[in-house]
């Protein structure tokens, strides 16, 4: 070993050594001594480097290199030493050519993650490098070699496949989750990743991803979106059982119920960061629970009110009945004592009086309950005429004359003449009579006023009397069937005339309502319009 090689390969590792051992004027290159000084100083500055560095001179491509180059190398080393690129690396050879060419006449070149596959190991391999192609000039301007310098990123590239391709699974996973699944970022509530069955249940589709929850589903309800935002503030679980949310599905509002489970994300800094979300549609399970409890209520309120009528129809139907044989047997012991003897006339005209009061009082129970039948077959039927408002009140008023008179009770009418409506003149004296009778049997002996009044295309009749009123809070209730609030002594009924009246002036589109008067006494105020659609 002449002194020039001694000084050049001093303390270069293992590549040193072997350098210094190597016989170089055997090569293409020729002794030492005869190299170019670019070389020289290049091989220097390669053998002091610590990252992988390599060399290739001359036009035969002649390969030096470092200690940390030899391992990207593998079995290829140390053979390549002093040997032809396009021999060393004959299996990428047809990538790197052009690159070396390129190189050779100036032009550098540089590349992230560069993908060869090598027989470094004596089988091909994937490798990945970080790399750095770039000219070595002589001293005289012309190009010598090419100086490559880089990185092995093998492991790196791997392992990020290796994450790439767990992610990718683990998403495909996500998305075949046979649950609805979400997932919200931030205090926002921005939707990161959905699976089509969340997206189906909401009626969306992946645009949403990126949007905050309030954008991507304006429809949805205040309460549903603060539950979401509670689990992101204080990271407490929110499991919700027959949830209703708003949605709009097939461009229609509706309340969609379901099963929650709304869980707090955290980063790795265990600070929460978002929410995900697990839904499950019970709709049609809800849907058929309410049907199932509106059914048994019905079944109850149908057996509550048949239980009742019983008991109101035993009592009242018994009474006028009691009456009447009582009556009718008074009738014939007084015939028979007229024949024998002489009792006054009058006597038997107040009992035959009576006997006929009971028989109306029987005929008018009976065509309540045909009513009431009527309403529950959908068979109420009106015959809509021409009526005259203060006229209809004033025959009604008429029939009522004696018993206004009886237990001395006066009305007041306030009419508004000439008002002429198109109603079932029957069916609204029917309410009318209702009415002024409840208000003789409820508050007897006191004024009762009546007032029409033309309000645009409606008429309000309000009818107010002077008695017990309406207990606060059922002014609602006396209008179901049965319903008897005031339980006055010797003050009978069925409870079936308001609810009846109420039908009657639905089906003239119109409303009835009940309000206690100013001072006491019971208000009841009807609006109906002049001339009702006909359905
Ligand atoms: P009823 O045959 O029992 O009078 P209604 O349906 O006409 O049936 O009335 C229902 C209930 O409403 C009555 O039982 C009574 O409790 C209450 N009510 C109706 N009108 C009056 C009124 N003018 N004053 C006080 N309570 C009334």
């Amino acid at each position: 070993m002449k002194d020039s090689e001694s000084t050049l390969f001093r303390d270069g590792g293992e590549m040193g050594a072997l350098m210094r051992s190597y016989d170089w004027s055997k090569s293409p290159l020729g002794p030492v001594t005869d190299w170019p000084d670019a070389l020289k100083f290049m091989i220097r500055v390669l053998l002091d480097c610590q990252i992988p560095m390599y060399i290739a001179w001359g036009p035969d491509l002649i390969q030096f290199y470092n200690d940390a180059y030899s391992s990207v190398l593998g079995i290829k080393h140390p053979e390549a030493l002093g040997n032809r690129t396009q021999k060393t690396w004959h299996e990428i050879w047809p990538t790197i050519e052009p690159m070396f060419a390129n190189v050779m006449h100036g032009i550098p070149c540089g590349f992230q993650h560069m993908h060869f596959i090598m027989l470094r190991s004596g089988h091909p391999e994937d490798c990945y490098f970080n790399l750095s192609y770039s000219p070595i000039s002589n001293l005289d301007g012309t190009i010598g070699g090419v100086l490559a310098t880089g990185v092995e990123t093998t492991e790196i590239v791997i392992r990020e496949q290796l994450l790439r391709k767990q992610r990718e699974k683990l998403y495909s996973r996500f998305m075949q989750t046979p649950a609805a699944v979400a997932v919200l970022k931030g205090a926002e509530l921005v939707y990161e990743l959905c699976n089509p069955l969340y997206l189906k249940l909401i009626d969306k589709d992946l645009s949403i991803i990126g949007k905050p929850m309030m954008e991507a589903i304006p429809e949805i309800d205040d309460e549903t979106y603060r539950i979401n935002l509670d689990v992101y503030q204080t990271g407490i679980n929110y499991i919700g059982n027959e949830h209703p949310v708003r949605l709009k599905r097939d461009g229609k509002i509706e309340i969609a119920y379901f099963n929650f489970n709304i869980a707090p994300l955290r980063n790795t800094d265990d600070q929460i960061d978002g929410t995900i979300v697990f839904a499950y549609e019970v709709t049609n399970q809800v849907i058929l629970k309410i049907n199932a409890e509106k059914l048994r209520a019905d079944l109850e309120k149908a057996v509550k009110m048949r239980e009742e009528f019983s008991s109101i129809a035993s009592h009242e139907l018994r009474t006028p009945l009691t009456i009447l044989t009582l009556k009718l047997k008074m009738i014939e012991d007084m015939v028979s004592t007229v024949i024998n003897d002489f009792e006054s006339p009058e006597l038997i005209k107040k009992t035959i009086d009576t006997a006929n009061n009971q028989v109306d009082r029987l005929s008018g129970i009976v065509a309540n309950l045909l009513d009431v039948t009527r309403i529950q077959t959908d068979s109420l039927e009106f015959k809509f005429e021409r009526v005259d408002v203060s006229e209809l009140v004033c025959e009604v008023l008429a029939g009522f004359k004696e018993q206004l008179e009886d237990v001395e009770c006066t009305v007041n009418p306030e009419l508004c003449a000439g008002l002429i409506v198109t109603w079932d003149r029957f069916r609204i004296e029917q309410v009318l009579v209702n009415l002024i009778s409840n208000a003789i049997k409820y508050a007897p002996g006191k004024p009762i006023s009546i007032q029409i009044t033309k309000l645009g295309e409606k008429v309000q009749i309000v009818l107010q009397d002077n008695g017990p009123g309406i207990p606060v809070g059922d002014e609602a209730k006396i209008f179901e069937p049965y319903e008897r609030v005031n339980r006055t002594k010797n003050v009978f009924g069925l409870g079936l005339g308001l609810f009846i009246a109420d039908k009657i002036i639905k089906g003239h589109q119109g409303r009835i309502w009940a309000e206690n008067g100013k001072e006491r006494g019971a208000k009841f105020i009807i609006h109906l319009p002049l001339s009702p659609q006909k359905s």
